[in-house]
């Protein structure tokens, strides 16, 4: 038989499954545990081009040469991005590139180094 956590509220034993909420027969208190995985789930997740998981701090490799807005450089592909942070966005990494200064990058041209 699968273990029903206890009530939050009496912290009663004797909870049962009722559809999707769970039910604490003593108190009445009824609640879900659907909520907590949905929100889980909405959790903003950014992927490189290989599919890992970024996350703040990480150290990406550019994969593609991309046009910098609002100059005639080119960034090469290969060149190295340290300490990224990731924003919401369509650009969803903002960086500090060396020779280049601060930018954004879309996620889908990087991956991690
Ligand atoms: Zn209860």
């Amino acid at each position: 038989m699968e273990t029903l956590p206890n009530c939050p509220k009496c912290n009663s034993e004797y909870t049962y499954e009722d559809g999707n909420m769970l039910v604490c027969p003593e108190c009445a208190h009824e609640w879900s545990l659907i909520a907590e995985a949905e929100q889980v789930e909405e959790a903003k997740v950014v992927k490189d081009a290989n599919g890992s998981i970024l996350k703040d701090g990480d150290a990406v490799t550019v994969i593609k040469d991309l046009k910098v807005k609002g100059s005639s450089s080119t960034l090469k592909i290969g060149t190295k991005v340290k300490s990224i942070r990731l924003v919401d966005g369509d650009h969803d990494i903002d960086c500090k590139i060396d020779g280049f200064g601060p930018m954004k990058l879309k996620s889908e041209f990087v991956k991690k180094a």
